[in-house]
């Protein structure tokens, strides 16, 4: 790609090996690298990983101002006077679009902040940017996410989701730096009933798109809906921290009914710009026995002006603790009305294959349990005979919890449809989803 060649920096990839590098350099006892943040009196054996990532405020709008070409200028002047900042260890990376990481090897939470600062400080210049012919001079900005992580206690592959809630949190707060906190994203606290109440009432419940992509080519082909709580004091809280207290309060209806509505809402966002690719929502069993609901389906779809195939539904075998045959001809509806269903969670319940022969369904979700075990030679024979048995059936297939370019490679050779997960993308807000489908769509 010409953007690389510009900045003259590694990829994506680049930052899953630097990543990979380091855990196991990690792993190692190597009394030299016991080097700024590390030895914590385990004797040498632990260490220490910061990654910043670097989002450019504002590019959309710098790039519609001074061209593409302007703007590529802009990114790579950036990476040029970040460069001398960092150590010859600090590996930069360019991941695409505007965006940037860094690899901070033996770095704690304060070691990594310092560089972070230091990156932006040398920002503090305007570029100079030739547009349309005329050497223009913009004041670039940018804001940078920290995550850092304690080895091998701590698991390195969540830092680039962590350091993207940062980036995230940074922007909200008008850029800057900001450091990725578990505690904000998942509280040990259990929040209160009535908070959630009022969350459904006040619209603090949201819903974040997970890109999902065809192995082969890479092209984003889907989006899994997945509900977030913005909670005031807490953060954007993840779905494991409030659904369970919903089901024991008989909230799990009005929530379905907000995130349906929510999803739909931001899918028409990307139809209307004629990128036609559908959604996917969870639906539990309650959801599934509510005809109220399920008859509603249809209107929303046309409320968004929305063809029944923007809609796909996600299943748990959990639907099959209600009545068999009333579950089996909803499906049979939403299917013949041009929706899809898709089977979640494959392969960890009791009964998987049974659900199978007794479901008309489109898509399979391959668990992630058997897509982080793959390099055993049992799994990866159970995963590339399932895949086959999903063709068999005319059933395309899903995998999750894809982290890395190797485990997306292996499925891509094994046959694998459709891949989700980290090393694509964490689920993200709308707005940064529009983004990245726009991105997929200018780099074919
Ligand atoms: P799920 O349907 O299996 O969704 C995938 C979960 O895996 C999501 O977690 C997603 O953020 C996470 N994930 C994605 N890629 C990776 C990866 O590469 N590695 C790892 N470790 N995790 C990854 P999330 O958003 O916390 O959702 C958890 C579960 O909550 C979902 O599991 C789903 O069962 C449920 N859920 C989420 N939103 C809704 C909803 O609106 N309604 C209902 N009924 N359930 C929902
Ligand atoms: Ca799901
Ligand atoms: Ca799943």
């Amino acid at each position: 790609m010409v953007t690389e060649r510009l900045t003259q920096l590694a990829d994506r990839q680049a930052l899953s090996d630097a990543l990979a590098d380091e855990t196991t350099a990690a792993h190692s006892p190597d009394p030299s690298r016991d080097g700024l943040g590390g030895g914590d009196g385990l004797g040498g054996w632990t260490n220490r990983i910061g990654l910043l990532l670097v989002d450019v405020d504002r590019f959309r709008e710098i790039a519609a101002e001074v061209g593409p070409d302007g703007g590529e200028e802009v990114l790579a002047t950036l990476a040029t006077r970040m460069r001398p900042a960092l150590r010859s260890n600090q590996s930069l990376v360019r991941l695409g679009g505007d965006e940037f990481a860094v690899v901070l090897p033996d770095a704690d939470r304060e070691v990594a902040e310092r560089v972070a600062h230091a990156l932006l400080a040398q920002l503090e210049e305007p570029i100079e940017v030739d547009s349309g012919g005329v050497r223009r001079r913009l004041k670039v900005a940018a804001s940078v996410g920290v995550a850092t992580c304690r080895l091998p206690r701590e698991d390195p592959s969540a830092l680039v989701q962590q350091a993207s809630v940062a980036v995230w949190r940074a922007k909200q707060s008008g850029g800057g730096v900001s450091h990725f906190e578990l505690g904000a994203e998942q509280p040990s606290r259990q929040p209160p009933i009535g908070e959630l109440r009022v969350a459904l009432e006040q619209g603090d419940l949201e819903v974040y798109l997970q890109p999902q992509v065809r192995l082969a080519g890479g092209a984003i082909c889907g989006a899994e809906a997945l509900a977030r709580w913005r909670h005031p004091q807490d953060g954007v809280l993840l779905p494991a921290s409030f659904l369970p207290l919903a089901a024991q309060t008989g909230l799990m209806r009005p929530i379905a009914a907000t995130v349906i509505e929510l999803a739909l809402r931001a899918c028409a966002r990307w139809w209307s710009q004629g990128l036609e690719v559908p959604v996917s929502v969870n639906l539990g069993a309650s959801d599934l026995m509510d005809d109220g609901f399920t008859d509603r389906i249809p209107h929303l779809l046309a409320a968004h002006d929305l063809p029944a195939r923007a809609l796909r539904i996600e299943i748990t075998e959990d639907v099959f603790l209600s009545d068999r045959s009333t579950v089996a001809e909803l499906i049979d509806r939403w299917r013949s009305a041009g929706m899809m269903v898709a089977l979640d969670d494959f392969g960890t319940g009791y009964s998987s294959l049974a659900y199978l022969r007794e479901l008309a369904i489109d898509e399979l979700k391959l668990d992630r349990v058997f897509v982080t075990d793959l390099a055993r030679a049992t799994t990866a024979t159970i995963v590339r005979h399932t895949i086959a048995m999903g063709h068999g059936l005319g059933v395309q297939v899903v995998a999750e919890g894809i982290e890395d370019a190797a485990t997306a490679e292996a499925l891509a050779q094994m046959g694998c449809d459709i891949g989700q997960g980290l090393h694509f993308g964490a689920a993200m807000p709308l707005e940064d989803f529009l983004r990245r489908l726009h991105q997929d769509g200018d780099g074919r």
